[in-house]
């Protein structure tokens, strides 16, 4: 076979390799991918919101006002051609603390920002104490990442596309200027293991630094809200009263359980704004794929032609994962220019 007929071979269906393998179904790139669900969570569990601000630091999150529309689209065309809702527009509420409605005011007045926040602040929402105010994000939204990965999953089946294999790195013989998996020959290989990437002797010198996170899935009897509630928490709406509230950051951890020290400071930190006591139905964790620098990782790895790496998409894979993945299918096939703040490059020219 032609080398540019043979696959790209890619290690993990996560966000990251699932969105890679629908670009590449869109451009007709043959592939194929190898992957069990049980070696990491995280996309199962995420609460998939695509937030363009970090109320943290209160800036605007990396490229937001750049990838926010694009991953939009991506999830609202698939969902259309699948008939099923993988995106919800909702609007964020924003709870402030004390002094945080002075900070939200001067914001507001900058342009970068007004796009992004209401100017009118609210001072009372039924269920939810108030007392220093709260302001509106219009364009967040969340996707059902466990349904899409589970829809990809099937449609990557239906057509033959994926093999359910635990792999191991000595499977892989990674020459130069070739790739073999199994005796099998690839154009090429792309790393999308998530988190498991600490073990992944092609990648070390990417300093991954992971972050297990807790969910806790409850039923609020009798409480509404048509908004994301945000706080030093998350509570979205799933309807029929039950929520998601997420999530926390561990980053000293030995393995993917949920904790229960965690379940506590989630519902501890609800309980200072909602007024009813919610019931918890459910309590999951995952580990989230972090990078020293907090950038994610896309690109090929220095001095090789055809191994590739896409990952580091920390806590916000939901909203960068299509554009990236749209990028690296672009390079993957064609001659561009690496994007030097995602190139895996960039750890061989400084220290972290
Ligand atoms: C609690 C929590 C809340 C989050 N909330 C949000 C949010 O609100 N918004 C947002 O945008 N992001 C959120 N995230 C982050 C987001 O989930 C991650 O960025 C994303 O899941 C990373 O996807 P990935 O494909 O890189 O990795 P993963 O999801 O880890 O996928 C890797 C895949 O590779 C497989 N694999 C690994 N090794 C092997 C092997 N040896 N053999 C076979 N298969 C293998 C794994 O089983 C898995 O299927 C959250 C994450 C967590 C944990």
């Amino acid at each position: 076979m032609p080398d540019n007929r043979l696959p790209v071979l890619i290690l993990g269906q996560g966000l990251a390799g699932s969105c890679l393998a629908l670009e590449f179904l869109k451009y007709d790139i043959p592939f194929s991918v190898i992957d069990v669900p049980w070696m990491s969570n995280s996309s199962r569990v995420a609460a998939g919101i695509l937030n363009p601000l970090i109320f943290r630091y209160y800036t605007l999150s990396w490229r937001a006002e750049q990838y926010l529309d694009f991953s939009k689209q991506f999830y609202r065309e698939l969902g259309e051609t699948l008939k099923k809702t993988l995106l919800h527009e909702q609007p964020m509420l924003r709870i402030f603390g004390e002094n945080e409605a002075k900070l939200w005011s001067s914001k507001v007045q900058l342009e970068k920002f007004s796009p992004y926040l209401s100017k009118e602040l609210l001072f009372s929402f039924d269920g939810i104490d108030l007392r220093f105010g709260a302001g509106i994000v219009g364009a967040t939204a969340w996707i059902d990442t466990a349904l899409f990965v589970s829809e990809v999953r099937k449609l990557l089946k239906e057509r033959g596309l994926l093999k359910e294999q635990q792999w191991s790195y000595d499977q892989l013989r990674l020459g130069v200027d070739e790739i073999e998996f199994e005796d099998v020959a690839y154009k090429s290989v792309v790393f999308c293991e998530g988190y498991r990437a600490v073990n992944n002797p092609y990648l070390k010198d990417i300093p991954f630094r992971p972050v297990k996170g807790d969910v806790i899935t409850l039923k609020i009897p009798g409480f509404k809200s048509d908004y994301i509630l945000n706080k030093n928490f998350f509570l979205v709406p799933l309807g029929d009263d039950l929520f998601r509230l997420g999530s926390t950051y561990t980053w000293d951890f030995t393995d993917e359980k949920p904790e229960p020290q965690a379940r506590e400071k989630l519902l501890s930190d609800l309980s200072t704004v909602l007024r009813t006591k919610p019931e918890v139905l459910s309590h999951v964790a995952g580990i989230r794929p972090a990078i020293a620098d907090r950038r994610p990782v896309a690109g090929r790895l220095p001095g090789m032609d055809k191994a590739f790496v896409f990952n580091g998409l920390g806590s916000r894979g939901g909203l960068l994962a299509p554009p990236l993945a749209h990028y690296l299918a672009t390079m993957i096939s064609a001659q561009v220019q690496p994007d030097a703040e995602v190139d895996p490059a960039r750890f061989n020219r400084k220290t972290i």
